[in-house]
């Protein structure tokens, strides 16, 4: 079994992904999160949302709808381009996408395959009642857009200035030709954004060497007009970079790959892919782009609205450049999952499967035990440091099986901690503590159980 394959077997098991509509044979491209994934997922755009908006001062966040005015996507040029090569073959009649190919033969059944022809990704949908006079608009194939045309009212409703972003979570859709590696490649997914604006400053000699943080400039008095844009590049890049390390993904699962000039987006000026490495192949998962003024001049061009920023001191006015990141949160929470994902054998020849997810994404905390279901005393005291917990921790209860049992369900859950309520806690008013990853036990007394579990989640 490969890594996805794995993974979706424990993401069916324990509730973390079902495959979408399932009992009418599902909907290819498509996915329903279950009770844990649901956690992790929201655990997750939590984390993306406290770093990149919440702890900044130069960051807002939007929600813009997902169905918008069809002309939003003749201007962003999706209309137009935002299509992949399709070939079909003459025979078995699958399709594919043909820059995927290794040979140009059918990999199913080596028939002949046509031209490639270019395929649009948007999705279509139709607003309004009136047969015939319905508006056919799409399904957003990017949420970039819905942060672009609302750059004017940001800026009149807040007190931004230039440098600033604004950042946004929320669901894309696109009709991919070959969906498929579970959730990598989806037709409903979920991206979390940034798209930062900055002063035009563009300096053709600009080179690595000349790499300085804008934000340490900034706060050694620097005017922000005079930062090129790719240094603000280079700054997002390594954030981004660094977002993932500190949610414990290992390092050596994770690199930037550069697009090369004739991979560009039409809009890029420069791009890379923050990938990370699946059973040897790496795979894209963020990607962070130098956009130049593409999206403000276009939608400047098509809604006639003037999209400038006016600079107050200096008097000014121009179209700023953006520099975005944009990840997809399904490809992130499969990559976290396949990260933590370990089978270790013990001693005694047992082996558990455990999820070592970093305890900020585990969809719970802790799983609170009373040792045995069949005694009250035990049951009872345990309810109340369960309903105790509850409420600063997302915990568990499980009294069902035995309590090895239990510690294979929870590790499988990627549950950080155990709590065993037992005979002894009745009289000396303590429990046992199971650490998921050392499988250690520590005797902690129930007053201090609080603290302990703050500390230990840190
Ligand atoms: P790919 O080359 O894999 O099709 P892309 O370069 O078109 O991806 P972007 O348009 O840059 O992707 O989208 C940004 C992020 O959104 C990607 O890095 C990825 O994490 C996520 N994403 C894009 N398409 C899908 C999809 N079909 N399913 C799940 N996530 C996706």
């Amino acid at each position: 079994m490969d890594s996805f394959e794995k993974i979706a077997s424990l993401a069916k098991r324990r509730g973390f992904i079902y495959p979408g509509s399932e009992i009418y044979g599902g909907l290819a491209g498509t996915w329903d999160y279950g009770p844990l994934g649901t956690e992790l997922k929201r655990n997750l755009k939590n984390e993306f949302w406290r770093s990149m908006v919440q702890f900044r001062d130069d960051v807002v966040g939007i929600d813009a709808a997902i169905v918008m005015n069809p002309k939003v996507w003749e201007a962003s040029g999706h209309l137009e381009s935002f299509s992949d090569p399709l070939v079909e073959c003459k025979k078995c009649h699958h399709r594919f996408r043909a820059d995927q190919l290794e040979k140009s033969v059918c990999p199913d059944c080596s028939g002949e395959l046509t031209a490639p022809k270019q395929f649009n990704l948007m999705v279509e949908t139709y607003l309004g009642v009136v047969e015939g006079e319905k508006l056919k608009t799409y399904l957003r194939g990017e949420i970039t857009q819905g942060v672009h045309v609302n750059f004017k009212n940001v800026l009149s409703s807040t007190r931004v200035k230039l440098p600033f972003g604004i950042a946004q979570i929320g669901k894309a859709f696109r009709n991919e030709i070959t969906p498929g590696g579970f959730t990598f490649r989806s037709r409903e997914f979920e991206q979390m954004e940034l798209q930062f604006y900055v002063h035009p400053v563009r300096n053709k000699t600009w080179n690595m060497s000349a790499y300085q943080s804008p934000i340490d400039r900034i706060s050694n008095g620097i005017n922000p007009k005079e930062i090129d844009s790719m240094d603000w590049f280079e700054y997002w890049k390594e954030e981004r970079l660094k977002w993932y390390y500190s949610l414990g993904m290992k390092k050596e699962n994770l690199h930037f790959k550069e697009h090369a000039k004739d991979e560009l987006a039409h809009y890029a000026r420069a791009a890379f892919d923050i990938e990370y490495r699946v059973d040897g192949a790496w795979k894209e998962m963020e990607g962070i782009h130098h956009r130049g003024d593409w999206d403000v001049k276009r939608h400047q061009e098509f809604s006639k609205e003037d999209m400038t920023y006016f600079d107050e001191e200096t008097k000014e006015r121009y179209l700023p450049y953006i520099i975005e990141t944009s990840g997809g949160v399904d490809r992130a929470t499969l990559f976290f999952l396949i990260d933590a994902y370990e089978e270790e054998k013990l001693e005694g020849g047992d082996e558990r499967t455990v999820l070592k997810l970093h305890p900020k994404l585990a969809p719970r905390k802790a799983a609170v035990f009373p040792l045995l279901a069949n005694k009250p005393d035990l049951v009872k005291l345990a309810k109340t440091i369960h309903d105790d917990l509850k409420k600063e921790f997302v915990v568990t209860w499980d009294d069902r099986g035995n309590i090895g049992k239990r510690y294979r369900a929870q590790d499988e859950a990627g549950t950080p901690f155990c709590i065993t309520v037992d005979f002894n806690s009745l009289e000396k008013n303590d429990v046992t503590v199971r650490d998921r990853d050392s499988m250690k036990q520590d005797r902690v007394s129930i007053k201090e159980l609080k603290s302990y579990l703050v500390e230990k989640l840190k």
